[in-house]
């Protein structure tokens, strides 16, 4: 999608720190980080929120929560935890309509998440 900030930076067109890519996503650190660990983990596809999944989206939607899998255990948060979230729309904080899993880790947590 032409004026999406995540679009450029999976195409390379602005620059972001890549911690790991495959065909059909890209993880790089969060300009803004809440933890010692926070990655943002996106599709390459222009999804803009969670309301515009479709079925056909299933296997790229596990392939995100694979992804996080993956890089929480090379930097090191697998076993003492981390969290994957995923804001929909602005009342849970979503910025930006380019889907994304944040995966954070590193520092205890709180729950209920503000
Ligand atoms: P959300 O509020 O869930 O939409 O998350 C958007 C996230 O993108 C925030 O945590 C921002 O700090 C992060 N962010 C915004 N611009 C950039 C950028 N250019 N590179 C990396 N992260 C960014
Ligand atoms: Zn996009």
């Amino acid at each position: 999608m032409a004026d999406c900030l995540f679009c450029k930076i999976a195409a390379g067109e602005i620059p972001a720190e890549k911690v790991k890519e495959a065909d059909d996503w890209v993880a790089f650190r969060d300009i803004s980080p809440q933890a010692p660990t926070h990655v943002l983990i996106i599709p390459r596809e222009h999804i803009a929120t969670i309301n515009e999944l479709e079925p056909g989206h299933a296997e790229l939607v596990g392939k995100l929560f694979l992804a996080a899998q993956q890089i929480a255990a090379e930097e090191g948060i697998a076993e003492p935890g981390y969290r994957a979230v995923v804001n929909c729309n602005a009342q849970a904080g979503q910025a930006v309509f380019h889907i994304h899993v944040h995966l954070l880790g590193g520092r205890e947590m709180g729950w209920p998440p503000g």
